[in-house]
């Protein structure tokens, strides 16, 4: 069984030699990551019929690890990898495979998530983005909001209200939506950290074919809780690391994930950049305060319960059952560690933490950790949110009372 270390060992051995006969630093990237797409070792726990070679989940980190120590490059990374391309392995038809899951595997298309409206963010399904059927195709109008990347996309994946007769849940579909169209008009919004991450589409007669219905009509809510499961578990795709000098290949594709990556750079100070706070208060002389001692220890007791906690999680994926509700406790983990990061900056910094730019403590960083943690608990599902599934899934505690 794939998960002992034997057969790990094995697993490593085998990349191991098809990146020595087939590795090549100065290659195309994107005819290399199709030759990765086509050995399966690109995602070797993805199924063999899609890119993959049918293996259990440990594959891939297995994969992973090699491709790290050979200083190979791998496949894409970013919402289309960690959100996109699990929907579609469980609700794409064939035909929807065949044409999204390669050209998200090569990196050739980027991804965003056109979910959020401005009245339905917790309550997701009172959208009210309509989509009409007109002949092969839908027409869309509405509004979304907080659409991180969707400036950079080439689709969208979007929930719409098709039947707003039936009840909120069975009225709603999911598409695949181009976003280089007319119809869709994509506006920037900056953030209280002066970063501009997310976006308001609004999407105003825009068009998508009936061929990139994703599932049944009426099927959306059931898909859309496919990709939520995945938001919540992952923690989204860490930038990968590239060998420090390697070929033409590698230098593609650093520029690639150094442009991906940019909407994303404010993404460490968000979680509060924990280990900053034990060095900054060495730094300062504060090593011996008390209270400053406290506020490490808690940060340290917090990684650590949340670090077991991930690995329990991640176990039960190897074991091959679906992301369940450790997923909402680790979101909740990350989000009480960075608020508690930010108060242990603030006792540590002072009131120089509010000094941003080349003059503040750690150039800044520590005043972007202040204004950016706040969207820790509200991204992917906001805190409360979370208590709520674990009240109410986990602990059997009576549901919230229903307004419909
Ligand atoms: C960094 C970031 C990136 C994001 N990226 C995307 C993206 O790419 N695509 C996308 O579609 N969306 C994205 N979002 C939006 C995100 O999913 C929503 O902000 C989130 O679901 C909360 O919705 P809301 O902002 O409408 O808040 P609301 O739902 O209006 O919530 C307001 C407050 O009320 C509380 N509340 C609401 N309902 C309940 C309840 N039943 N019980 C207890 N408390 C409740 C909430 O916890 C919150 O404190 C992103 C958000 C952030 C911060």
């Amino acid at each position: 069984m794939v998960g002992d270390m034997d057969s790990i060992a094995a697993i490593e051995s085998e990349v191991r030699t098809w990146l020595e006969t087939h590795w090549d630093p100065n290659a195309d990237l994107v005819e290399w990551r199709g030759l990765l797409a086509d050995s399966g070792w690109g995602c070797p726990s993805w199924p063999r019929e899609w890119h993959g070679r049918g293996l259990p989940l440990a594959a891939d980190s297995a994969a992973r690890k090699v491709f790290s120590e050979v200083g190979a490059v791998g496949v894409a990374a970013g919402v289309s990898m960690y959100l996109v391309a699990p929907t579609l392995l469980e609700w794409g038809s064939d035909e929807q495979k065949q044409r999204f899951l390669r050209p998200i595997l090569t990196g050739e298309h980027k991804w965003c998530q056109l979910f959020s409206e401005p009245g339905a963010g917790s309550d997701l399904a009172g959208l009210n983005t309509r989509a009409v059927r007109d002949g092969d195709e839908w027409l869309v109008h509405g509004q979304k909001v907080w659409n991180s990347g969707a400036h950079k996309a080439d689709y969208g994946i979007l929930l719409a209200r098709t039947n707003p007769e039936l009840s909120k849940h069975q009225g709603i579909s999911y598409f695949a939506i181009p976003m280089q169209q007319d119809g869709v008009e994509v506006r920037p919004l900056r953030q209280m950290n002066q970063h501009a991450s997310f976006n308001e589409v609004f999407l105003d007669g825009a068009r998508v074919g009936h061929e990139n219905l994703i599932a049944d009509v009426g099927q959306g809510w059931r898909v859309a809780l496919t990709t939520l499961a995945h938001e919540r578990s992952a923690v989204g795709t860490p930038r990968p690391r590239f060998a420090a000098s390697g070929g033409r290949l590698v230098e593609r594709a650093k520029t690639e994930a150094d442009e991906y990556f940019s909407t994303y750079r404010w993404y460490p100070q968000r979680a509060g950049r924990p280990k900053l706070v034990r060095s900054e208060a060495q730094r300062r002389g504060l090593g011996d305060d008390p209270l400053v001692r406290q506020h490490v220890a808690k940060i340290e007791e917090l990684q650590r319960t949340s670090n077991w906690s991930n690995q329990r999680a991640r176990a039960a994926r190897v074991a091959g059952r679906p992301p369940g509700p450790e997923g909402s406790v680790a979101k909740l983990n990350m989000s009480v560690t960075a608020r508690a990061s930010h108060h242990a900056h603030t006792s540590v910094a002072g009131a120089y933490s509010m000094l941003n730019g080349a003059e503040g403590p750690g150039n800044g960083v520590i005043a972007e950790v202040f204004v950016s943690t706040p969207a820790q608990s509200i991204a992917g599902g906001t805190d409360e949110i979370q208590r709520n599934i674990l009240g109410e899934r986990v602990l059997g505690l009576p549901k919230e009372p229903s307004t419909e």
